[in-house]
């Protein structure tokens, strides 16, 4: 009857209070797994790049691309100016595996569903004036899709 509807309306109201407050209410998303789709990760990233060649890692938003070894601090110029530049923070990115196909795997997702369907907001500076607030988008395996991700890459990892 029309009590089905309610239920799903409740479920959406969930989800927007979980991406209200980052990292909080992250056990309740644990239970939504099952709505999930096989993730099917990039098998030969960019075409011609490999994992141990001087691949570049793109930008998650735009075009720049950054050196691919990644030495950590390389890591940190990409992941800052995705920070400075799209206000995007990726949480315990240093236990990502593997993190060109990481990164790949989140630049074509982005481009299929806006930012805010996979990462929480976190408002800085909350006790400011409205004008002067700051919303960024925080990327982490609070979201089921993405704490795939990272177990995925972890097994293809220990597989070779
Ligand atoms: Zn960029």
């Amino acid at each position: 009857m029309a009590h089905e509807g309610a239920v799903a309306g409740l479920e959406e109201q969930d989800r927007e209070s979980c991406s209200g407050d980052a990292g909080v209410d992250c056990e309740e998303s644990n239970s939504k797994d099952c709505i999930l789709e096989p993730l099917s990760l990039p098998e030969s990233p960019g075409g011609t790049t490999t994992l141990h060649g001087s691949a570049s890692v793109p930008c998650i938003f735009c075009e720049e691309h950054f050196p691919g070894h990644f030495p950590v601090a390389e890591q940190d110029k990409l992941l800052k100016h995705m920070i400075i530049g799209h206000k995007l923070v990726i949480a315990d990115v240093k236990l990502v595996v593997d993190f060109q196909k990481y990164i790949l795997y989140w630049k074509k997702r982005f481009t299929e569903q806006p930012i805010t369907d996979f990462c929480s907001v976190i408002r800085i500076n909350s006790t400011a004036p409205l004008e002067e607030q700051d919303n960024y988008f925080l990327l982490c395996d609070v979201l089921p899709e993405d704490r795939i991700l990272r177990e995925e890459l972890q097994k293809q990892r220990l597989d070779h």
